[in-house]
């Protein structure tokens, strides 16, 4: 079913990344600066991410014996470091998801470079290094954040959707990796209801996200795809959704045959792949579009 079908280590069938957006409440602040502060009930339903999730987390992964990613906003590295500590000094990655949960095609390419290059400073300082890994803020990757994520020398994107093993962006012969997910493996269509934010999805028993997501894992075990998860701790951290979480990786780890990997891992998996001639990516050259297309004005 897969074209170019991917070796993993030790013969594994399929790459897991459980991967968790802990995005508290950065983007609430973002998409409502002028009453982000009058609302005490939603920021504490963000707040439960970083404060009663993330301990959660660090047990979850003990319990199975493997390593998570978590990706973070860099206003968060700053407001919850308690947080961001417990997973990195647990042996957890941890890689960068914007500073303030912008969403980036939304903002002029200057803003979107300056916001991301203080999530960027946000990280540095905190941790004395460079992140490696970026997914973007609701998955709003625009035309112009390759080529920053390029400039600022990641190692991989995990923002898209375009394949279902890892593949290659291309801009002008500069290239980065991508370890692509999609929206069936986030929580936020089963799960995110706010009503006082226009979160307005109606709310999913775990049963029924736990059948989607595990449905979507046997397929990547039959065909030797990429699964990763885009959790986020306060919405599969809540304790119906964990214990979900707790039976699918139980069902994973029954089954047998798959490499358990932060998403940095697979990045360097798939960097040596390349390095060494042993597999071919597809290749992807963005952006696609610098601009509308010429038939919207070749009208009239
Ligand atoms: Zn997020």
């Amino acid at each position: 079913m897969i074209s170019n079908p991917i070796p993993w280590p030790n013969g594994a069938r399929c790459a897991v990344a459980i991967t968790w957006d802990m995005d508290a409440d950065s983007g609430l602040n973002f998409w409502n600066p002028e009453r982000a502060d009058t609302m005490v009930a939603c920021q504490t339903m963000f707040r439960y991410g970083p404060n009663i999730s993330v301990p959660r987390l660090v047990e979850l992964g003990r319990r199975f014996g493997i390593k998570q990613t978590l990706y973070v906003p860099g206003w968060c590295i700053e407001r919850y470091p308690h947080a961001v500590d417990q997973m990195a000094n647990n042996g957890d990655e941890v890689a960068l998801h914007g500073y303030l949960h912008e969403r980036a095609n939304e903002l002029s390419k200057e803003d979107e470079l300056y916001w991301f290059e203080r999530g960027i400073d946000a990280y540095k300082k905190h941790f004395g290094r460079s992140p490696a890994g970026w997914r973007t803020p609701s998955f709003a990757f625009s035309k112009y954040s390759l080529r920053f994520l390029i400039d600022a020398g990641f190692q991989y994107d995990s923002s898209l959707m375009g394949d279902d093993v890892p593949y290659v962006l291309d801009d002008n012969g500069d290239t980065l990796i991508e370890l692509p997910t999609q929206w069936s493996l986030d929580d936020w269509p089963y799960y995110a209801y706010g009503r006082e934010i226009n979160m307005t999805t109606p709310i999913t028993a775990p049963a029924r996200a736990l059948e989607v997501f595990r449905s979507e894992f046997d397929a990547a075990w039959e065909f030797g795809s990429v699964w990763i998860s885009v959790w986020h701790p306060f919405l599969s951290g809540r304790l119906a959704r964990i214990r979900a979480v707790i039976e699918l990786i139980e069902y994973m780890q029954a089954k047998g045959g798959v490499w358990f990997a932060t998403t940095s891992e697979i990045a360097d998996h798939v960097q040596g792949l390349i390095a060494r001639n042993e597999w071919t990516p597809t290749v992807e050259k963005l952006p696609a579009y610098t601009s509308p297309l010429p038939e919207f004005s070749e009208r009239n």
